[in-house]
């Protein structure tokens, strides 16, 4: 067992605060992984926050971890020391059912989640990547391109996968019109690869204030939601919307503007549900609601590849873990450009 530095929360109305942990032994099929930096996504406060229902404290939030290895167990063919590695979402899962053996981990009924699960070698919780180091099976473990700045590939663990892979799954590209709802992490890299794809691509915010870096980001149009009229305009035009939003929200703003058959898919999970669909919104164009979880490993070494490929990162703030509870605050108010990163050294000045 090694002993890790983490920033936890331990208790959902208390701000996080330093804890020290053992990370397991490095196994046979393991690689262990000083952390670099960590993405600060929603899910960390909601589950920090218990907002979910089903958090066990202390819990050591962070599933958009870089860093590199520093050992690996004698069964790892795919990394070797120095090398840079990744964590996303998930360290394991069953490896048999039918969502393992088609590449989609993610849909496993034993998916075990980088925090806030139960490690299957130990028994133990999860702790997450506010922490100095981790130890995880090689087969959840991603090659990190080497030309990208490495904070910036941080968020594309969790926000990049979590928008790549719908976006693939509903086959978008050239001659589409793509909605995002909301920009922030998740939708930001949201618009980056829907233009990426081709698709003409429309920003949907409460925040005016972000239409100019929306156009930047690669939004072709910025409809202000809070607006009917601007709403209005895009009637029935869309074959597909993305919704990040975090927070519960009428969702009939958005079902009348999809296509006869288009798709409304939902990765915002808020604490509580939304108000809507109405059922006309639904029926009378054959319309779907869908929801999508992340994506599978295979798909998010897809995703890193591509985005090596095509020079995309995620936009960051980098902050010390000193600050992360004002980060916190910062994302409830809407107000991140576009996501936070921890630099992870400065978890040694908290030790
Ligand atoms: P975020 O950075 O806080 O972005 C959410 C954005 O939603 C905000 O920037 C804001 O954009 C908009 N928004 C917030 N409150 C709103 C409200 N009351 N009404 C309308 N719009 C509102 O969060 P994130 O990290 O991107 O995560 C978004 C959600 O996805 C979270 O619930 C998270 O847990 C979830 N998530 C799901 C998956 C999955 O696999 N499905 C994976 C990761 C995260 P504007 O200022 O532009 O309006
Ligand atoms: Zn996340």
């Amino acid at each position: 067992m090694t002993k890790a530095i983490s920033y936890a929360a331990h208790d959902p109305k208390k701000p996080l605060a330093p804890f020290s942990f053992e990370r397991r032994d490095v196994g046979a099929g393991d690689v262990a992984i000083e952390i670099l930096y960590c993405g600060v996504c929603h899910s960390d406060l909601h589950q920090a926050r218990d907002e979910w229902g089903n958090s066990t404290f202390p819990l050591v939030p962070g599933h958009e971890i870089v860093g590199r290895v520093t050992q690996v167990g004698n069964a790892v063919t795919k990394f070797k020391v120095g090398d840079l590695a990744g964590v996303g979402c998930m360290v394991d899962a069953c490896g048999t059912c039918p969502d393992c053996n088609q590449g989609l981990e993610q849909y496993c009924n034993h998916t075990v989640f980088t925090y806030n699960s139960l490690d299957k070698h130990t028994g133990n919780p999860t702790y997450g990547g506010y922490s100095n180091l981790i130890v995880v099976d090689q087969r959840f473990t991603l090659k990190i391109p080497e030309n990208l700045e490495l904070a910036a590939v941080a968020p594309l663990l969790c926000a990049g996968i979590t928008t790549y892979s719908p976006l693939r799954h509903w086959k978008i590209g050239k001659g589409h019109k793509v909605g995002v709802v909301g920009l922030g992490g998740l939708g930001h890299m949201a618009i980056k690869f829907s233009h990426a794809f081709g698709a003409h691509t429309v920003l949907f915010t409460t925040s005016p204030g972000k239409a100019e870096d929306a156009r930047r980001l690669g939004a072709d149009e910025v409809v202000i939601s809070k607006n009917p009229e601007e709403l209005q305009a895009h009637l029935q035009s869309f074959d597909f919307i993305l919704n990040t939003v975090a927070a519960p929200h009428n969702l009939d703003q958005f079902m009348p503007l999809l296509k006869r058959d288009g798709t409304m898919c939902l990765v915002g999970v808020p604490d509580s549900p939304h108000p809507s669909p109405s059922i006309a919104n639904l029926i009378f164009k054959r319309r779907s609601l869908a929801g999508s979880l992340i994506g599978g490993i295979r798909e998010t070494q897809e995703m890193l590849d591509f985005c090596a490929e095509h020079n995309i990162t995620s936009d960051i703030e980098l902050i010390p873990i000193q600050e992360i509870n004002r980060a916190f605050e910062r994302m409830l108010r809407s107000d991140v450009k576009y996501r936070f990163v921890i630099d992870i050294a400065s978890l040694k000045q908290a030790a």
